[in-house]
């Protein structure tokens, strides 16, 4: 799950990170009071949407007065903002966080992340902040440093100077680095987060460092244990269909392709994705249906399937275990005859009841195109959906 800058900041916060003062706002009129409470002289207006690069393309701006704030507020409250992250639909602004105004003396990258090779907490730093840390990676990845910090013990005094040198912090600055990373460390660690991402973290005109922008997503497995993070939630930013899914227990991730799949195990509907690819065409979701789903969970998902204007062709694949096969049958008939089938659909089944499952689909007098194995199945759906 993600969080809203403004609300990874509150978050930090609550750590003792510095953070410079702000006010999320939602109306310009909360936007003009929130500039009051601060007082300047210098105010910035940030757009809040989940996803980065919001200061090229002009959701991030300074403001020198309470009547700046006013017009840069209704300017972007409602506009599409387009960044490099967002793709091409870009995203509405919905609302807006207002902070005072900091003056930068350096920006610095630094993030904390899980690295699963090491099992540990990997901290990346890097004296090249502000700008795509991507293209710093590509071009010039000797300015990025990485070391990584045992959960058994957490961080000791020489993660901070391993920090201090891989940022070029001196005298007081490289001081504030020994209780800035065990609070980020603390922050990460307790919160569950599997990502939290400063850029820039920034020492200030009068030598203090500080949280200029934070990024944090956090592990939805551990979610159950944080009601504080879950009430975080902002659905407006998240995926519709993906919504929808999360409800009836499905997992389900929205793709951009043309080939809707529904499949039972998450290792077989991987291998479904790449066995459509490898007949030309594109997967337009992940979708694990789950090992014990009702005739009612398979009918939720058919929908969600059918409900995405880019899928041309359904692939319905199950390996019937624990899963029954007649199940499936079921649900996709009873979804069919709700939500009509306006694109082809191939169906595979095998295992559990499958003479049972195949039954049930011939004898429904649908339109379904009986598949043999994996690849007859994506084959014939990539044909059928070329042919259409
Ligand atoms: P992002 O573009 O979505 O990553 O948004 P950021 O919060 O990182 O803001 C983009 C850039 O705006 C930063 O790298 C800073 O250079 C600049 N910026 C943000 N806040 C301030 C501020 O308070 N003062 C000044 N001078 N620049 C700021
Ligand atoms: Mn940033």
């Amino acid at each position: 799950m993600n969080i809203h800058e403004h609300q990874a900041k509150q978050v930090l916060a609550e750590f003792g990170v510095p953070v410079p003062r702000g006010y999320p706002a939602f109306s310009v009129d909360e936007a003009v009071q929130a500039a009051e409470k601060l007082g300047g002289p210098v105010w910035v207006v940030k757009a809040q949407i989940h996803a980065g690069g919001r200061g090229k393309g002009g959701g991030v701006k300074l403001a020198r007065s309470v009547d700046e704030v006013r017009q840069l507020a209704s300017q972007m409250l409602g506009m599409t903002l387009v960044t490099h992250q967002t793709g091409p639909k870009g995203k509405v602004v919905r609302r807006l966080y207002i902070e005072e105004g900091a003056s930068i003396a350096k920006e610095y990258y630094l993030s904390l992340l899980v690295d699963r090779e090491t099992s540990r907490v990997a901290v990346v730093a890097s004296t090249e902040g502000g700008m795509d840390i991507e293209e710093v990676a590509h071009s010039n990845p000797k300015a990025i440093h990485t070391f990584t910090i045992d959960p058994a013990t957490g961080p000791w005094p020489h993660h901070a100077l391993l920090l201090g040198r891989a940022l070029g912090l001196t005298g007081d600055a490289a001081k504030q680095a020994r209780t800035l990373l065990p609070a980020l460390y603390k922050a990460f660690t307790e919160k569950d987060m599997s990502l939290l991402e400063i850029n820039p973290l920034i020492l200030t005109g009068d030598g203090s460092l500080k949280v200029l922008d934070a990024k944090v997503a956090f592990d939805d497995n551990a979610l159950y244990r944080h009601p504080e993070i879950v009430s975080l939630r902002d659905v407006t930013e998240e995926d519709a269909k993906e919504i929808e899914a999360s409800k009836h227990e499905l997992s389900y991730i929205a793709l951009d392709g043309e080939i809707g799949c529904m499949v039972n195990g998450a290792g077989l509907a991987m291998a479904t994705m790449d066995i459509i690819k490898l007949y030309g065409a594109e997967p337009a979701n992940f979708l694990d249906v789950g090992g014990g789903a009702s005739k009612e969970k398979v009918t939720a998902a058919f929908k969600i399937i059918t409900a995405d204007p880019n899928v041309k062709g359904i692939l319905v694949n199950i390996f019937g275990g624990i899963m029954r096969c007649d199940i499936i049958a079921e649900g996709v008939v009873a979804a069919v005859k709700e939500v009509g089938l306006k694109v082809p659909l191939v169906v595979r089944l095998e295992g559990t009841n499958v003479d049972l499952g195949k039954k049930i689909i011939a004898e429904s007098g649908l339109n379904v195109i009986a598949a043999n194995d994996l690849a007859d199945g994506a084959e014939k759906i990539v044909a059928a959906v070329r042919a259409a």
